[in-house]
């Protein structure tokens, strides 16, 4: 580990982080030879893994043709060919693509063009924008005053749109009655979505906001069977737009490319980044209803928006490389088989372990909640740091896995994502099962001497 003081500022100038070097295949290897299995893909990102031969190539071959070609002036056909391949295989209704560099700005770019909708078709009042507590929707201000992770708003409070307001997640774990079906808390969950439109006044509302499975704010929580079906009906009553926030969970994530295929319900606009591009470009996306792009066509003619780098010739042919090697070598089928099988191994290993409160997601989309008592679901004390101690030691083990804190009814949960490459073989879960046990006996140990 380097513990040079740094001048990057997004990381704290005397924190030791380790210095990467090279990737290979599911392994980042940093300055000093030591291989980090990457059980998160960074921030559930790396979803081939790293220095793929496939996209390595691609990414060659391009910048010798062209890198950049400002889309103001000109199209190319990486971007027209991924623009293609997106909406073939999109939900129903679901017709163009804005490209844009990342989650945030897919997010920035939802928010707009919902507003921008209303505008056309004459419902000028409809400015409010309704998301869900323990979200994640990024960090640029219009992201931010949607999303509902407290901690990551807290500060910068008074700077956030007073159109976003806030419902309670889909979260069976921690919201499910004892004396209800999965399936009635679904209808219970999506139902205060109504009564949230109806006391803002259902004209007023533009967009309703959510992630299928939620990230990281809450450790991967997948919507119930039924919710998102009971919030498609609501936003289709109320002529209110709905968001589907698959920045995380979506690309393959799930097993699915789109991860509310799963559910059978499809969205008004849809935003993806993370596996588009694998990490090998920043690269995100809006995909945009017929309906909404008509109104604009039919009105105004143009989308309001756009950034210098949107439909960037690298980034569209790398992450058109990225997906054909999902398409072309079945990922995706891989991505269900060893999701259960990871799963599977966690839940036999700490199924029946004190401080492990539920096992969950979907594909290779995986969370694991923490708690202080498993029967009582007692969340942890936040001033212990236990996601910030869980990385570190999992990194010191050789293992990325993404702990975070997110926020259980305004106390602090602990919960570690994982989200490894679509590659992965039986031995990498095995691996992961081992260091993550190791990380978790010695960090919990110290946790008890502490409390
Ligand atoms: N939405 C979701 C669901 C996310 O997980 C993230 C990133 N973690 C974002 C939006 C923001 O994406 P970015 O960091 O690329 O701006």
């Amino acid at each position: 580990m380097s513990g040079t003081p740094s001048r990057v500022f997004h990381r704290l100038p005397n924190e030791p982080m380790p210095t990467a070097v090279a990737g290979d295949g599911c392994y980042i290897i940093d300055a000093e030879g030591k291989r980090y299995l990457d059980a998160s893909g960074g921030a559930a990102v790396s979803c081939l893994g790293h220095s793929h031969p496939a996209v390595r190539k691609t990414m060659h071959e391009q910048i010798d043709k062209l890198a950049f070609a400002y889309s103001g002036f000109f199209t190319t056909e990486p971007l027209e060919e991924l623009a293609d391949y997106l909406i073939d295989n999109a939900p129903d209704g679901l017709e163009r693509v804005f490209f844009v560099s990342g989650g945030s700005e897919a997010l920035e770019s939802a928010i707009k063009i919902a507003r921008q909708y209303f505008v056309e078709i004459g419902q000028k009042q409809r400015t409010k924008l309704i998301a869900r507590r323990q979200s994640y929707h990024g960090n640029t201000l219009g992201a931010l005053s949607l999303g509902g992770n407290m901690a990551r708003r807290e500060l910068y409070q008074p700077l956030l749109s007073e159109n976003a307001h806030h419902i309670a997640p889909c979260y069976a774990y921690r919201h499910q009655h004892h004396d209800e079906t999965e399936e009635e808390y679904g209808l219970r969950a999506a139902n205060e979505l109504e009564a949230k439109i109806i006391e803002l006044g259902p004209d007023t509302v533009a967009a309703f906001a959510c992630e299928p499975v939620v990230g990281a704010t809450a450790g991967v929580v997948p919507a119930v069977p039924g919710y998102l079906k009971r919030i498609r009906e609501i936003c289709d009553k109320y002529g209110v737009l709905l968001i589907f926030d698959e920045v995380m969970c979506g690309m393959g994530r799930t097993g699915y490319l789109y991860a509310c295929e799963e559910d059978g319900v499809a969205p008004d606009l849809l935003c993806i980044a993370k596996g588009l591009g694998a990490g090998y470009q920043p690269i995100g996306a809006m995909l945009v209803s017929g309906r909404i792009c008509k109104a604009i066509d039919e009105g105004s003619g143009a989308f309001m928006h756009g950034h210098t780098y949107m439909g960037h010739t690298l980034a569209s042919a790398t992450a058109m490389t990225v997906q054909k090697v999902i398409r072309d070598d079945n990922l995706l089928e891989n991505v269900r088989l060893r999701g259960e099988q990871l799963r599977a191994a966690l839940q036999e290993r700490f199924g029946n372990h004190h401080h492990v409160g539920d096992i969950r997601g979907r594909g290779l989309f995986v969370g694991i909640e923490l708690v202080a008592d498993r029967a009582t679901k007692q969340t942890f004390d936040p001033k212990l740091g236990l996601h910030n101690k869980i990385r570190l030691k999992a990194m010191e083990e050789g293992l990325m896995c993404y702990p975070g804190a997110g926020t259980v009814d305004g106390r602090n949960g602990v919960h570690i994502l994982l989200a490894p490459p679509f590659i992965i073989d039986e031995s990498h879960i095995a691996e992961i099962v081992e260091k993550l046990d190791r990380t978790l006996t010695s960090v919990l140990a110290e946790a008890k001497q502490v409390a």
